[in-house]
């Protein structure tokens, strides 16, 4: 007897993904990754990197308020070195302050230096 492949309706849908720092939800490209991987917390730009994640808006007001909340410790269960910090931080200073639409996150090489 051979199993048959169940077959799952496609959805097409664009996979939702929640700002953990304002909750708002959206399409996970027009989300930054964070990521949690084997070279500590680093912004996820190419947003396939391996570990687990957490996805803020791409607005320096989110990423700020996730850092001041420890939203993003909350998120990938783990504690931020100061290095790990200073980096978001910086990272955020390249957003806009708060959020633009089709402002894309490009360019910005954050995981390169290793
Ligand atoms: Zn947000």
């Amino acid at each position: 007897m051979k199993a048959k492949q169940s077959k799952q309706p496609r959805q097409r849908a664009i996979p939702q993904r929640t700002c953990i720092a304002c909750r708002g939800q959206e399409g996970k490209r027009a989300l930054v990754r964070v990521v949690r991987g084997a070279h500590g917390v680093a912004v996820d730009v190419t947003g396939k990197a391996s570990g687990r994640g957490a996805y803020l808006h791409p607005a320096r007001s989110c990423w700020e308020s996730a850092l001041a909340t420890r939203a993003i410790q909350r998120a990938l269960r783990t504690a931020l070195t100061p290095e790990e910090s200073d980096r978001l931080r910086e990272f955020a200073q390249t957003l806009p302050v708060s959020e633009v639409e089709n402002n894309p996150v490009a360019d910005v090489t954050i995981l390169a230096d290793q």
